[in-house]
Formats: structure tokens, sequence, C-alpha cells
């Protein structure tokens, strides 16, 4: 049949958003390239894999995948408002912090009216769906050491922005400010234009050396413009579950309740962030885990030669000694060798790399396969 010239298509908006190029596969790079093990350190997901007692959990619960979740998820928001000593009422749990990050935008912003302020490089997240939500984008470009530019940012922002977004600790950078920088730029963001929401993605923050001293969220303190993102999938071990929250002032929180989908937390998610809340043993050791591969990795990474930039979450931002290999040749030697990482082209960082915390074991061979690359260079 003749292809038709009038026939349904998408907005000319989605239609030019590049398609999402997902990485390799374990499998797709196990079969290309005959391997028997693969070390993935590129999704900062959890270096011990899934608690036992969630893995036992969710079998136990299987038989109920045929029931709906029960509407508003009041059993896993008082859980995780507990966490934080904080009201229920401010708690809204959605499908991983990137359901939310969508639904702050729908319930905050018009199209054709409001706009949304980040930085640059940042989380791709908030700029793509800000795109597919119509929304005018402001971005900052980082500071060249990778700090935020505060003044800035706050020089973007008019009366007509209503979300700002911080990633502290920072994806990719590993940049954290310091409790009282957030503090004041909260402050100075609320006198400048009070309808404005900061809001804080803290998904790396419960790996900070110093989560005290670097969150306001740890701090309870309870500013009327500031939100916070945290997710399960990073310290919680439950990144395919599917699960985020965010915690914020009421009033938005009983929006974004209206505005999202009835059951976008499924119930097997749900059990699974109950039972890894309560193995409070598994969650120490991950951030005992992380804590010390961290160390081991930025001096190790640092006796290669390697430039590092001090990491406060799950991974590390890193670059090649000068006048070795490139970055590129870096990353598809590893992959050869069964070790993925992250190439930081899709941040505009095409010199950099970023490497997930991974076990002990994987760290070792992370550093033993970066090394032949490097010698094999030399040779
Ligand atoms: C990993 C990550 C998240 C978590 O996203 P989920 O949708 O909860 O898996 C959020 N923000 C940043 C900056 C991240 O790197």
């Amino acid at each position: 049949m003749q292809q038709q010239s009038l026939c349904p298509g998408p907005c000319k908006h989605i239609d030019e958003l590049a398609p999402y190029v997902p990485g390799l596969s374990i499998e797709e790079i196990r079969e290309k390239y005959g391997l028997s093990e693969i070390i993935k350190l590129a999704s900062n997901e959890n270096p011990l894999g899934a608690s036992p007692y969630v893995q036992e959990t969710l079998k136990r619960h299987a038989a109920d995948v045929f029931r709906y979740p029960q509407g508003g998820n009041p059993e896993l928001c008082a859980a995780i408002a507990k966490l934080h000593d904080c009201d229920p009422a401010r708690i809204v749990a959605g499908n991983g912090s990137d359901e939310l990050i969508d639904l702050l935008m729908r319930t905050m912003a018009n199209p054709g009216e409001h706009n949304i302020v980040c930085c640059e490089p940042c989380f791709g997240i908030y700029p793509v769906q800000a795109h597919i939500n119509r929304l005018e984008i402001r971005r900052q470009a980082l500071n060249k050491d990778f700090s935020f530019n505060f003044k800035a940012l706050l020089d973007l922002v008019d009366d007509r922005t209503r979300l700002l977004f911080l990633t502290t600790p920072d994806n990719p950078s590993g940049y954290c400010p310091s409790l009282e920088q957030m503090r004041d730029f909260a402050s100075r963001l609320y006198k400048k234009s009070p309808e404005t929401l900061l809001v804080i993605d803290e998904a790396y923050m419960d790996f900070s050396p110093d989560e005290k001293g670097s969150s306001l969220l740890a701090n309870d303190e309870e500013l009327p413009n500031v939100a916070f993102l945290r997710t399960f999938s990073k310290s919680w071990g439950l990144a395919g579950a599917r699960l985020g929250y965010a915690v914020l002032p009421i009033k938005i929180a009983e929006g974004l309740w209206r505005a999202r989908l009835p059951f976008s937390v499924n119930i097997l998610a749900e059990k699974a962030a109950l039972a890894a809340i309560k193995d409070r043993l598994f969650r120490e050791e991950t951030l005992k885990a992380v804590h010390k591969g961290r160390q081991w990795l930025l001096e190790n990474l640092k006796s290669l030669g390697c430039k590092v930039w001090p990491a406060n979450g799950n991974f590390i931002m890193f670059q090649l000694p000068a006048n070795s290999l490139s970055t590129q040749e870096c990353f598809n030697t590893l992959l050869k060798k069964g070790i993925i990482i992250r190439p930081l082209g899709s941040y505009k960082l095409p010199d950099h790399l970023r490497v997930s915390i991974g076990s002990k074991y994987e760290n070792m061979k992370f550093i033993q396969a970066l090394k032949s690359c490097l010698s094999e260079k030399n040779e």
C-alpha cells in the first residue's frame, strides 16, 4: 500500500527527540566478546546486589500480584516518613524518582507560561522531561571545577520559573555543596521568586561522607520552597523494582498525589521497599562497602596517574593520564575485557569517565583491567 501523506504521527516535539540509546546489555557483551564474566560499573547500582531478605519477601508475596496496590501507598509512606522523622503527608512515592521529576513538572508548570531551570551538564531526565512537557528550559553551565554557579542560576530565575533542579551530590561529578551554601541559596531564591520550588535531588546523599553537613533534609529543615528527591534504586538495591520518593511541602504533595497515576508504585515494589527498610544490616553493609571501595578506587586511580574528582556518591568521575589512550579507546578496551563503565559523552564531557563503586572483587578487576589498558598503550 502506498504511504498516505495524511496519517497519525507523534507531535513534532516528540518526533524531534533523539531516541534513548541504552547501553549494550550484559548478555550482548558476553556473546559479542565470548566472555564468561561481565562486570557492570556503569549505572551506580548497589555493589552488594539485592538484600537476601528482600528477595525472600518478594517470593513470599509473589501470590499477591493479582491484587491492585493500596491507593496512596500509606504503609510505605509511613515507613519512609519515619526514616526522615517527618510528617507522612509530605511524602509522595513514585515509579522511580524519574516519575516524580515528570510529575513535578506536570503539577507545577504550564507550557507557554512557566519555565524551569537546571544546570549544564545535569541528570538527563530533567531537560528531557521538560521538553516532553513542552516547558521552556533554562540551563546554567557548571563552574570549571564542576561546582554550581549559584549567582548565575539565580539570575536565570524570574517570576515564571516554577522549578529549579539541583543534584547533590551531583551526578556525574560527585560535587556536593555545603549545607550552608544550600540553605543560603534556598533563602535567596525564596526572596527573589517565592513561587519557585527548589528541587534538591539527593539520590546519592546517603553515600556522602558527611550527610548531616550536606543535606537540608537530614537536618530536618522544612523550608517553604524546597522539595527533596530520594530513591530506592541505589543504596537500597532496588533499581529494577522502580521506586523513588519526594519529601515536599504538604500543599505540593497533595497536588502530586492528585496528578499521579493511581497505581504507579506496584505491589511488589512496595513490599520490597518495606523489607529493605527493615533489613538494616544489609544497608549498613552497603554503605560500608561503598565508603571502603570508594577510598580504595580513588587511591588506585590516582596511583595510575588518573585525575579524580572528589567523590561523594557511589561513583567516581575521572580522567585518564595525559598522553595515554583516549577515553573512547579505554572504554572499548575495558568492554572487551568484560568491564562496563560509563563514558560521559552524553553529558558533553567526552574526556571524562565515570565508574560506579562495585564490590571489592569488581573494583579490583576494574583496576587490573585499567592498568593493563594503560600499559598496553605504552608498549
Ligand atoms: C540514579 C538517579 C536517580 C534515581 O532515579 P530512579 O528513577 O529513582 O531510579 C535520580 N536522580 C539522579 C541524579 C540519579 O543519578
